[in-house]
């Protein structure tokens, strides 16, 4: 074989899209099969969204963009920004990507040397430790706790950063827990980083116009005091549903929103076309249909904690935000991730197993409540089922 920069053995994997696969898999063998494993809403995107998407084509709106995003675009960011966060942001700083992801790619690219450390949320999602090892960066996890509603805790946080630390990962709310992290720990965290001048943030708010129980986001945009080494990355797929559209956007300090943008243009140029109008269309349209998902997410999210704080072993704290559970299931006497296997292929429900998050996960399933509430009690009654099994029946591993 010829070799590959071993890099590439480093790079890791994001499970949730193997489950994706395995649990279609069973559905074309005629399995009936409940997905809570995936992380996307279940809602189509708004008409009104799609329509700008369809003229944009007709108009002939066929060719390369801008590098960084459509004018109209970036402006569009800026006073959503403005709009919801009261920041002001110019469009210069914006930066248009194929998903909010390729953002997490081109910062830890830009901070991950060998020698140097990345402070990351674990458990997390996936892609943060999978692309700091590709680096050569050593990853610090920084301990997500149920006992801390899994938010961050700006001390313990803190106390991880070493005179290495090039990158600190921020998110809330959270993949894969639902946890968000309150103002005041925010205020702690953003005090502190004073003392670590030479410390880059990433903060990752893709979930932020998802939260509940009246609790606002508090985005890391609104501190100036760390604005001038801030990476903010969000997106349209989770608040808009538009997971498929693959658009995205990150605002960045001048000189390194000048790095990504040259790593746009070695990669993938610019971002489909008629995907940036559709983007103009989400955020100056209508906003009634983020109400509308944010309260039907909410119904479901009420219905999940309590379904599996009935089931026996299982205890779940409330998450807070973006659509996801995170339930403690060590009293079951199972591996989370065999439990997850054998929830998927003996009871038909889709689960993500905790590990596949990080080393902090075992102990927990993840379960998306991006699903019809009637799905969502169907998949309950499953796991009840299963879970009430004599102990000799399950093979707990
Ligand atoms: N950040 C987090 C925490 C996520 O959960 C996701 C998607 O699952 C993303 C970023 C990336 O979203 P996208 O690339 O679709 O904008």
């Amino acid at each position: 074989m010829i070799p590959l920069n071993p890099a590439f053995a480093r790079l890791g994997d994001e499970n949730a899209f193997a489950v994706l696969a395995k649990a279609a898999e069973l559905q074309r063998q005629g399995r009936d099969i409940v997905n809570l494993g995936i992380g996307q809403p279940d809602f189509k995107t708004p008409p009104h969204i799609v329509e700008a998407a369809v003229k944009a084509l007709r108009d002939g709106e066929h060719g390369y963009t801008d590098a960084t995003g459509i004018a109209p675009l970036r402006t569009a960011v800026s006073d959503d920004l403005a709009r919801r966060l009261g920041v002001d942001v110019s469009p210069d700083l914006v930066l248009i990507t194929p998903g909010g992801k390729v953002a997490m790619f081109m910062a830890i690219l830009m901070f991950g040397v060998e020698g140097t450390e990345i402070v990351y949320p674990d458990p997390g999602f996936p892609i943060y430790r999978s692309m700091i090892e590709f680096t050569g960066a050593t990853p610090v996890p920084a301990p997500m706790r149920e006992e801390n509603g899994f938010a961050f805790s700006a001390e313990e946080t803190l106390n991880l950063i070493t005179p290495n630390t090039r990158l600190l990962i921020v998110n809330s709310p959270a993949n894969p827990t639902g946890g968000v992290t309150p103002p005041e720990a925010i205020d702690r965290l953003v005090a502190g980083l004073a003392d670590f001048p030479d410390v880059a943030i990433l903060s990752d708010e893709i979930y932020g116009q998802l939260t509940y129980d009246g609790l606002a986001h508090r985005s890391l945009l609104t501190y100036p005091e760390i604005r001038d080494r801030l990476i903010l990355l969000d997106g349209w797929s989770k608040t808009y549903a538009m997971t498929g559209w693959r658009l995205g956007y990150s605002v960045w300090p001048r000189p390194w929103r000048e790095v990504a943008r040259k790593l746009a243009v070695n990669s993938y140029s610019c971002v489909n076309s008629a995907a940036q109008f559709a983007g103009i269309a989400a955020l100056k349209g209508p906003q009634d249909s983020v109400a509308a998902m944010r309260a039907e997410f909410d119904g479901r999210r009420r219905a999940v904690v309590a379904g599996l704080n009935r089931l026996p072993g299982v205890s779940a704290v409330t998450p807070r935000g973006a659509f996801y559970a995170f339930p403690n299931i060590a009293r079951t006497g199972w591996r989370a991730k065999l439990l997850a296997s054998a929830l998927l292929e003996e009871a038909g429900v889709a689960t993500i197993g905790g590990p596949d998050f990080g080393v902090h996960g075992e102990g927990y399933l993840r379960l998306s409540y991006a699903n019809s509430l009637e799905n969502i009690e169907r998949a309950l009654a499953r796991m009840a089922e299963f879970l009430g099994r004599p102990a000799s029946v399950n093979a707990r591993g």
